[in-house]
Order: structure tokens, then C-alpha cells, then sequence
């Protein structure tokens, strides 16, 4: 997996070369490439917004350069091409998984009132938000996007099975953790944790699944199928 990522704000992106994505990207596991979309203007000051027709406040990241940087990243158009932006879909863990089955993600971050509409039109296939607020730009979105689906991607996280068992994974929020010591301040880890028994440990962690999804986010609930996280029956034996 690469991602292209095009922006007039480069240097948000170093913090790719922190944790478990910094030692992802440096091992080979994917590869990012930060694109400033002001090398790529062609006014002598690298101008890469300007005033919006039809007046109102702000500035509009002009068509040209943007164009010019997706085509320069781009070429044969084999990347997905996605904009940052607060009117896109807004993202949640399945497509995050659906994104990280691709091979190559472009990434457009906006800056001031947002993109010319016409290099949205021509250059991006999809418009994805990280949730119903405004920032002032698409780096920390970028960003967001790019934690999140590098979770899914081989070799990033130590534990294959720390992404099936999470949060959202099987439509429910994750069961609460506990580690050592086994009192602390006076609080017990539960007993069924301390046991061993792995069915009765997956049932608990169920139930407190349950319980958390219904008191904080009773909509997940609609439609999940929990038939697949119920403990097993034992066989019985004939006499
Ligand atoms: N005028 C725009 C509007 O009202 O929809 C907001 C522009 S915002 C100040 C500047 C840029 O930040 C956007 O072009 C977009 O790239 C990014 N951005 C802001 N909020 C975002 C969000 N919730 N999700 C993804 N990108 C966002």
C-alpha cells in the first residue's frame, strides 16, 4: 500500500515517523509520499489560493496547481483519489477496512474556505470526512485516515488479533482491559479474568461488550448479529 498525500502544509506529516506507523513505514510496510502542492504552482510567489467568485470571506485553493500535483502523483490515474473534507462521507471502521484492501491512496488536503470545485470534479473520486465538525485543514484528517488504515495493513501491528478484537470490529465497543497489579487504589481485577477459563473469560468479555455498546452507543445495536460472538454450546455425549 503507498499513499500519495497533497498539501500546502508538509511538515504536519513528520509525525508519520512516530510509534508503531513511524517503524511500519521505515520496515517497508507501506509507503507515504508528501506532495506540496505549492511546487507545483505556477505563479512566481508558489500563489496556490485566491479570492472566491461571487465574493464572501476566505480563500479558495485554486484548481491549477492541485491539478497539476494529482496528475504529478498520479499519473495513469491508478490510485484512489480521496478529498479531506467536512461534506464527504464521513469514515468509520468498515470502510477503513475497505480502504485498506487498495494498493494505492491519493490523499487531497484543503486548506482556508476549501478546493475550487472544478479540481474536485475532475481529479478526485471520493470525499471522505472524519466526523461532523470543521478543522481548519485536511493534514490532521490525512492523518487520521492513514493511523486507521495502516492498522489493517500486514506487519503494522504486533498482534493479528488486535484488530479483529477492538472496538467496532464485530459491531459492538471493545470489553474494558485490566493488567498488573491485580489491586489497585483499593479496585479488584474481576476474578473471572484472574481464572484461566477462556470460556468464561470470552462470555464476560461479551456481556461487558454489551453493556458498554448499550450504555454509550445504544445505536450500534441495531442489526448485529451476535450470533457468531455466543460462547459454544458443549457437545453432549451419548450414554
Ligand atoms: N468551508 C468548508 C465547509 O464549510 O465545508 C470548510 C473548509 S475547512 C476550514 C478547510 C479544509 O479542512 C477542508 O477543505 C478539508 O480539507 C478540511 N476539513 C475540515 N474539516 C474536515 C472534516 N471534518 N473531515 C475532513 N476534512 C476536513
Amino acid at each position: 500500500m503507498k499513499f500519495d498525500v497533497l498539501t500546502i502544509f508538509p511538515q504536519y506529516f513528520d509525525v508519520l515517523g512516530e510509534s508503531l506507523v513511524g517503524k511500519a513505514i521505515s520496515g517497508g510496510k507501506f509507503g507515504v509520499e508528501i506532495f506540496n502542492i505549492r511546487d507545483f504552482s505556477s505563479d512566481k510567489h508558489h500563489k496556490t489560493d485566491d479570492a472566491p467568485y461571487g465574493g464572501g470571506a476566505g480563500m479558495v485553493m485554486t484548481a491549477e496547481p492541485i491539478m497539476a500535483a494529482i496528475e504529478s502523483a498520479d499519473p495513469l490515474h491508478e490510485a484512489h483519489r480521496i478529498y479531506m473534507s467536512p461534506k464527504g462521507k464521513v469514515l468509520d471502521q468498515k470502510r477503513v477496512e475497505q480502504l485498506a484492501k487498495k494498493d494505492r491512496i491519493l490523499l487531497l488536503c484543503g486548506d482556508y474556505e476549501g478546493v475550487d470545485e472544478r479540481a474536485l470534479a475532475l481529479g478526485i473520486d471520493e470525499e471522505i470526512s472524519i466526523g461532523d465538525y470543521v478543522l481548519t485543514g485536511g493534514e490532521l484528517p490525512a492523518l487520521v485516515l492513514i493511523n486507521c488504515v495502516a492498522r489493517y495493513l500486514d506487519g503494522v501491528l504486533g498482534s493479528s488479533e488486535s484488530v479483529e478484537e477492538e472496538s467496532f470490529s464485530n459491531g459492538l465497543l471493545e470489553y474494558p482491559h485490566y493488567t498488573r497489579p491485580e489491586v489497585f487504589r483499593g479496585m479488584r481485577v474481576p476474578e473471572v479474568l484472574l481464572g484461566g477459563n477462556h470460556r468464561d473469560i470470552s462470555e464476560w468479555r461479551l456481556n461487558k461488550s454489551l453493556e458498554v455498546t448499550q450504555a454509550r452507543r445504544p445505536d450500534l445495536l441495531k442489526g448485529v448479529d451476535l450470533t457468531p460472538y455466543m460462547p459454544k454450546k458443549k457437545k453432549k455425549h451419548r450414554q
